[in-house]
Formats: C-alpha cells, sequence, structure tokens
C-alpha cells in the first residue's frame, strides 16, 4: 500500500520484488486492498513473455484527507486523496489585520463546506489535517505560538473539529515540517537521508530529516530557525526577540530593501522580481542581500547538520533563480569548504506542499495498517468479516508532527 501510494502504480511482479514476498502472498494481499477498496488493478503491458502481471494503483477516493492551511497571508484547503491526488483544492487571501484565530478557522470552515458541496457524490472524508505557520506542540497539536499570526495557546485541534463537524481526527503540524515531509516523500527529497527543507513566506522555518528521520526535538519544536539571532544588534522580530534569522531574510525583509515596505504578498515579490529583470539596481540590490543572509542561516544549518540536501520552497523558491549567485558566492565564503557541497535546490511541490504534507502526516496513520482503514459504509461488503474490519474505527487521539 505504501509503495504504490507514494511511487504510483506497480505491477504485482514489481510489488513481489519490492517486499520480498510471493506472488501468491502479493496477490492475496492486493485482492484484500482491493476489497478494502484501496486499489484499483488493470491489465498489465502485453509483449513480455509469460503471462502480463496486473498493474496495482492507488484509489484515490479509497481514504481522502481534507488538507487545510493557514499562513500569515493565505488559507487553503484541499481534498487530497490515497496516492497523493489533489481532488479539489481551494485557495483565498488573508488580510494581515490580527484576525482571531476564531474568525480564521470560521473562514476556512466555509471554504471547506464549499469544497466538499461539490463532492456530495463522492466518499466521505476520513480525516482532517492542519498545515499552520507557528510551533505546533506534538503531544497535544495545540499552536502554542504563531509569531506572524499573532496568536498564542491555540486549542487548533479542537477549534477546527467543533467548526467543521465531520466527526474525524484531526491532525496539526507546523507548516515548514509539513513541507519537508512532503518534499521527502513525493519532491525534492526522494531518497534523501539528510535532508532540510527552509520554508519562507513572512516567517522562516525548517523542516529537518536526519538519518532518514523527521528531526523534532523534546516537544516538537525543532527547526525554528528563523528565530536563530544571527544578526544580536538587528530588528525587532514578532517574536519579541531581536535580530533573527527571518527578520534579514524573510519576505519583509525583502520588500523592506526594495522601498516597498508595508506591502506584502507574492504579487509584490513578483513586481520586485519584474524591476530585477527590468535593471532596476535597487530591486537587484535588495535581492542579492537576501540571497547574502540565505548564505550565512544556511552556512549554520550545514555546519550543524550536515544535510546532503537542502530545498528552499515557498519565498525562497520564488527569489532563488535571481538569489543563487549572491547565495552561492557568500555560502563559498561561510562554508569550510567539505561541507559546502551539500546541494541547494528550489522545492518541487510549490505552493501545494504544505497541503500535501498535511495529507501525508494523516495517511501516515493508516498505512501502518491499511485494513483498520475503513470507515466508509460499502453496500457491496457482505461477508461478517469486512464488516468486522469497517467496525475498526481509527483512533480519533489527535497526533502532531
Ligand atoms: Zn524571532
Amino acid at each position: 500500500m505504501r509503495r504504490v501510494h507514494l511511487a504510483g502504480p506497480a505491477s504485482r511482479s514489481d510489488l513481489a520484488n519490492y517486499t520480498g514476498l510471493n506472488r501468491s502472498t502479493v496477490g492475496d494481499l492486493v485482492a484484500e486492498l482491493t476489497a478494502l477498496g484501496l486499489v484499483h488493478e488493470r491489465a498489465g503491458v502485453r509483449g513480455v513473455p509469460g503471462r502480463p502481471s496486473p498493474i496495482v494503483a492507488a484509489n484515490p477516493n479509497g481514504i481522502t484527507v481534507l488538507a487545510l492551511e493557514i499562513f500569515n497571508d493565505s488559507i487553503a484547503a484541499a481534498v487530497i486523496g490515497l496516492g497523493g491526488r489533489i481532488l479539489a483544492r481551494a485557495r483565498a487571501e488573508r488580510a494581515r489585520d490580527g484576525s482571531s484565530p476564531e474568525a480564521t478557522v470560521a473562514r476556512l470552515a466555509g471554504i471547506c463546506r464549499t469544497l466538499l458541496e461539490g463532492r456530495a457524490d463522492q466518499p466521505p472524508i476520513q480525516a482532517i489535517s492542519v498545515a499552520v505557520a507557528g510551533v505546533v506542540r506534538r503531544t497535544d497539536g495545540d499552536l502554542v505560538v504563531g509569531p506572524n499570526l499573532g496568536w498564542r495557546d491555540v486549542p487548533l485541534a479542537d477549534l477546527i473539529r467543533t467548526s467543521l463537524s465531520l466527526g474525524v481526527p484531526v491532525f496539526t503540524g507546523n507548516d515548514a515540517d509539513l513541507a519537508t515531509l512532503a518534499e521527502h516523500l513525493r519532491g525534492a527529497g526522494i531518497g534523501c537521508d539528510d535532508f532540510v527543507c527552509l520554508w519562507g513566506e513572512v516567517g522562516v522555518g525548517a523542516g529537518i530529516i536526519a538519518g532518514g528521520r523527521p528531526l523534532s526535538g523534546r516537544s516538537g519544536f525543532a527547526g525554528e530557525v528563523g528565530h536563530l539571532p544571527l544578526s544580536p544588534e538587528g530588528r525587532l522580530c514578532h517574536c519579541g526577540a531581536r535580530g533573527c534569522w527571518e527578520t534579514e531574510v524573510g519576505e519583509d525583509a525583502l520588500l523592506r530593501r526594495a522601498g516597498r515596505a508595508g506591502s506584502g504578498g507574492p504579487l509584490v515579490v513578483d513586481l520586485i522580481l519584474a524591476m530585477a529583470d527590468a535593471g532596476d539596481p535597487v530591486a537587484i540590490s535588495a535581492i542579492e542581500s537576501s540571497g547574502r543572509w540565505l548564505a550565512i542561516g544556511l552556512a549554520a544549518l550545514i555546519h550543524t547538520l550536515n544535510p546532503e540536501r537542502i530545498a528552499l520552497g515557498g519565498f525562497f523558491a520564488t527569489i532563488l533563480p535571481y538569489a543563487r549567485d549572491a547565495l552561492t558566492a557568500a555560502l563559498g565564503e561561510l562554508a569550510i569548504e567539505p561541507l559546502a557541497v551539500a546541494t541547494i535546490v528550489p522545492a518541487r511541490l510549490g505552493a501545494d506542499g504544505p497541503l500535501i504534507g498535511a495529507a501525508e502526516l494523516a495517511f501516515e496513520h493508516w498505512l501502518d495498517d491499511p485494513a483498520s482503514v475503513p470507515l466508509i459504509d460499502r453496500p457491496e461488503w457482505s461477508s461478517a468479516a469486512d464488516r468486522r474490519v469497517a467496525a475498526k474505527e481509527v483512533d480519533a487521539t489527535r497526533l502532531a508532527i
């Protein structure tokens, strides 16, 4: 199930090779997953010696997750099915007006209802999973602090559970951690056991994969690299400290240096890049400065973590083509030579990364035991065994990355 979910359709014989199980066992397992509605099979390719091996593919509607995103400038919702397929998606701008968690979640719930109404003829969603721009506690999924949202101690999972009333488990995670999970499983970090994904918008955070596992720290707070104190005499940060990395490298820093302080969002960033394309010296200098400040923090991460690959996502992916020369030159001066070989690449999943990662957080819970999945009442099930399987509900305990 995990193989076809993450890597796409595979023949039964490929699955036998991958799992080391014999073909009849693979056949039995595929039959069970087909009965559960989690995979489809289609005829294999002819023209190879012997009988063609059937192709097994994840059924996107077999399990669907409602993935949500709460950023400073935007909120979004998507229905994501097995195989990582985005089946429906809606995004809306969020004004930086200090709106409360309750007001933001109520607006997000409205978007979700519209999204789900459009899928009224499809099986119901099986979980909700939220990516939020803030520090999320692993034990209870609460938002401890979202410095740029201006939120503190928000029982986010409970708020969303109550607001949407769907009666399904709710998972929560930090936006950068979930973008990293998505990139590691499906994007720029596939097959890379020592991987960092730096995610930048107004705030800056990182997800860290070390030795193939997410590095979470004692309470799940690891990766708050935007608040590394890299400029001690510098500006006041939203977190209350002075000189955090994000005050020099986040979106606001670029806008400030380009003479656009007070504005914000992707359109303004695009405008600055267009000005750089047109040769505007202020825009070019602002971007180069972002590149140099990126290098300062990346050197700290490289020396601490020795990653093989670093993916830059969000706002950083947008400016990377423009900032790469300044970044590379500064990194060459700052990083010890053998360590500077870490490859720096743009994140591959674009703005959907945090949503896809949120869905994977929920899928992960089931992939360990796909037979525990079905919560959907399928009329075609007749045997008592099928009904027993259907009765096994997933634990509604909140989990957070
Ligand atoms: Zn800070």
